[in-house]
């Protein structure tokens, strides 16, 4: 069983972004036997893996415009899209799980119920496994690496490597439960909005298929309508959202680059950027935790942390943090450093917000 090596109380894991390097996150344990050319077969088998069925997605789409699919479901399956995944980076991921910035009690309750239409799980779950995978990311204990198992690396060869890709993609949802995740959820279970939206989650699942049936029908005026709403904005819609959200966790732990020192293999990448409402630039946030922010660059487009400025400037979020340019600029990885060095850094991320600073400034970590 995968134990925990940090020396920060389990119930702060994810509240502040402290994780202290495991011993076993050496970049020997995390690449195993594995060399160069094995991880990049991993990336490209991968990389297709998730694009294919997009590709014949968008294929099927367009046979089926004019006949079942059209303006009005490729909106509500849009619109669906955005709300939920949106719900999955703002609520579930930088809310809930990395405390990256505070609002009203309703309003955590409204965006977590927003990530459980999602359909990945009851919030309190979802957030430990991902502190988990924080804490011992590509190391022995990360629930979804696709560089290393329970029992070491995955080894050489298109089986192993496919099994790598598959398991950080979707098969680790398949296999054992994950073991000691009580302790990553402590805070959470103390918050009683994100505890009822949690006990809500099956009730919320329904509604983010039930929602785009009536759009559907209202907008149709038909059955037909309704049926097709469900199908667009409800079954497929999820399919979507899984595959985006998954793609986090290997392919932007496989395909990508490395601007930052993380004790991990992970990578920024601008297409999951995009499509993830800037979950992409996982390397940024592997660097920077609990920042609000993970396209830290100008050019990282980052639509969930455009919204939270937006929540700011409304004055409905508050202690918005950042990484302060000095700790960006430290963090760098020096010229000269191999992209796969995954040499693990000792500097904690604890945030500091400055007592200063305004209701509505932003906090510098
Ligand atoms: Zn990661
Ligand atoms: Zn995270």
């Amino acid at each position: 069983m995968p134990t925990s090596t940090s020396s920060r109380p389990p119930d702060d894991v994810g509240a502040v972004s402290s994780f202290a390097p495991s011993p076993s996150a050496s970049p020997e344990t995390v690449y195993g036997n594995a060399g160069l050319p094995a991880r990049r077969k991993l990336a490209i088998i991968n990389l297709l893996a998730v694009l294919l069925p997009l590709v014949g997605l968008a294929a099927a789409i367009v046979l089926l415009w004019g006949e079942s699919f059209n303006w009005t479901y490729l909106a509500i399956m849009g619109g669906m899209a955005v709300l939920t995944a949106g719900g999955v980076t703002v609520g579930y991921h930088r809310l809930c799980t990395h405390k990256s910035f505070t609002t009203s009690p309703l309003l955590r309750y409204l965006f977590t119920a927003a990530g459980s239409m999602a359909a990945q799980g009851p919030v309190i779950a979802w957030c430990a496994e991902h502190r988990k995978h924080h804490q011992h990311s590509d190391a022995e204990g990360d629930p979804h690496s696709p560089h290393i198992t329970a029992r070491g690396s995955w080894g050489q060869g298109v089986r192993a490597t496919l099994q790598g890709a598959v398991h950080a993609h979707v098969g680790w949802l398949f296999g054992p439960a994950s073991q000691g995740l009580d302790k990553y959820a402590v805070d959470l279970r103390r918050d009683r909005a994100i505890v009822l939206a949690n006990s809500h989650f099956e009730l919320w699942v329904i509604a983010g298929l039930v929602i785009p049936a009536i759009l559907g029908g209202l907008l149709s005026m038909s059955w037909m309508g309704v049926l097709l709403g469900f199908l667009w904005g409800g079954l497929v819609r999820v399919l979507l959202v899984h595959h985006v959200t998954w793609s986090v966790n290997s392919v932007c732990h496989l395909w990508g680059t490395r601007p930052f020192e993380s004790r991990d293999e992970s990578r920024n990448n601008a297409l999951v950027g995009l499509l993830a409402l800037g979950e992409g630039w996982h390397n940024n946030h592997h660097a920077f935790p609990t920042s609000a922010r993970h396209g830290l660059r100008w050019w990282e487009l980052d639509f969930s942390y455009l919204f939270i400025r937006l929540l700011e400037g409304l004055r409905l979020a508050r202690d918005v943090r950042v990484p302060s340019p000095d700790r960006v600029q430290s963090r760098k990885r020096r010229r000269g450093e191999s992209a796969d060095a995954g040499a693990p850094h000792t500097e904690p991320d604890a945030p500091t917000c400055t007592p200063e600073d305004g209701p509505h400034a932003v906090h510098h970590l």
